[in-house]
């Protein structure tokens, strides 16, 4: 059942939400079409915070919502949705607009999940492909606002937000369920991991982030998650690795693998997920994830490959010590090392170019930090990735791997003026 709040009662400061996601919901309802902001963003205002980006959820079609805007893009991943794009270069600002889609998953899932005599002509007719284990698989269908609320996974990510009206609108009692503090999965909790196990994943990770906020699980949202990991063994690699990177690059990752092992989920979620888990303790890796935390709660950026190679140094280390105790020249022991890991960690997400690429070039950087002589700190400087080899170098000087006077070095290397830099060279020798 709907209900409109007011300002009165859900609170939500106008001040914290973003110029462009108002504009997109103005430009739609001038239109003459619904549009509210929507999801994890109301989410955030309703206890308080800045969101990090702004969902917007409209009855046009995606053709529709493209041809308001100047600058628009139909994107189409599991469901076609607009990417409206404000701004230029690193300052843009993309916000993601989506048609309200209809909820047909709950009673398809209960209907091919426990009735073997649904046939497929009848599923045919519903418009969806479903998975033996009752699993969505296209959910493409259009539908009203309701259905809509309904298909999303927790109640207080489910809520809508008029940022001219301020009015809040909310199906499933999120408002009730943000001031009571309590993470609730809308409507059968079993059902609704069985239907698309990434929501498992996004469990833990609105459990983590809320937890600072003093939320708790509903009991019967909570229950379920341990014994249907299993699941997630159906759901495409690049999903799990994108799930993934979400959960360590929102800001709460030490308390996200907390909450892993206090479910009883540290291992099976996804191969390197198993590694991060398991070096938690590591005092590099968890060096790395304070860092990551606190860069994402500053509002800085965070590179999936800088995460990765943190991840994956002390395999990528050890493999690399090896050769160099059997007298292999640091290079190639480094390049053969870094193969082995990947091979041992990766597997599918090697595939991955760009992000490889980047995690690779990162850890070559480091034996070449070692040579300050000639011209080889100049080259290195000028490589594009530099900065994030030396950061990686400076975590590595903080837990006492080398010498934290290289770090300094180059800190102060990479900022000198041109004769400061040849005397800082001269002075090694
Ligand atoms: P964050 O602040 O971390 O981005 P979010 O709630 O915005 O969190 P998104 O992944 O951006 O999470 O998804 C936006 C919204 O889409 C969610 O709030 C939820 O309503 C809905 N949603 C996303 N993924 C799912 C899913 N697997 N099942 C059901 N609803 C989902
Ligand atoms: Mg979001």
């Amino acid at each position: 059942k709907r209900h409109d709040i007011e300002v009165k009662d859900h609170g939500i400061n106008p001040k914290l939400v973003d110029e462009r996601a108002m504009d997109v919901v103005h430009v739609l309802k001038q239109a003459g079409f619904q549009a509210y902001i929507v999801g994890g963003a109301v989410r955030d205002l309703l206890v308080g915070l800045r969101p990090k980006d702004f969902d917007v959820a409209t009855d046009a079609t995606p053709e529709q919502v493209k041809s308001l805007f100047r600058r628009a893009f139909i994107i189409g991943r599991r469901f076609r949705i607009v990417h409206v794009i404000y701004g230029r270069g690193r300052e843009h600002e993309v916000i993601e607009v989506s048609t309200f889609r209809a909820h047909m998953d709950n009673a398809l899932a209960e209907q091919v999940g426990g009735n073997e005599r649904t046939s497929k002509s009848e599923l045919a007719g519903m418009k969806h492909a479903v998975h033996s284990s009752g699993r969505v698989l296209r959910d493409n269908v259009w539908g009203p606002m309701e259905e809509d609320a309904a298909r999303r996974d927790f109640t207080i990510n489910a809520m809508y937000y008029d940022p001219e009206t301020e009015i809040v609108v909310d199906y499933h009692n999120g408002i009730g369920d943000a001031k009571k503090k309590i993470v609730r999965m809308i409507g059968n909790p079993a059902l609704r991991y069985r239907e698309d196990p990434v929501r498992i994943i996004r469990a833990v990770r609105f459990g983590a982030k809320l937890n600072a906020l003093g939320f708790k699980f509903e009991e019967k949202t909570s229950a379920p998650l341990k014994e249907m990991c299993g699941l997630l063994a159906d759901v495409p690699q690049s999903r799990l690795f994108d799930e993934m990177l979400k959960l360590l690059q929102t800001g709460h990752s030490l308390a996200s693998i907390a909450q892993l092992k206090e479910l009883g989920m540290g291992t099976g979620i996804y191969p390197l997920l198993d590694v991060v888990v398991e070096m938690a303790d590591d005092p590099f890796l968890k060096l790395a994830l304070q860092d990551t935390d606190r860069r994402v709660g500053e509002g800085k950026p965070v590179a999936p490959s800088f995460l990765l190679s943190c991840v994956l140094w002390s395999d990528v280390r050890q493999g690399w010590d090896r050769r160099l105790k059997r007298n292999e020249p640091a290079m190639p022991a480094l390049q053969d090392a870094i193969d082995e890991a990947f091979n041992a960690r990766i597997g599918d997400v090697s595939g991955r170019g760009k992000l490889g690429i980047d995690m690779r070039e990162i850890w070559t950087m480091q034996p070449r930090f070692e040579k300050r002589v000639g011209n080889a700190p100049y080259s290195l400087l000028d490589q594009p990735r530099f900065r994030a080899g030396f950061d990686f170098l400076r975590l590595r000087g903080q837990i006492g791997e080398i010498d934290p006077a290289l770090g300094e070095w180059w800190e102060k290397f990479s900022t000198a003026y041109d004769d400061e830099r040849h005397d800082m060279i001269e002075a090694i020798r």
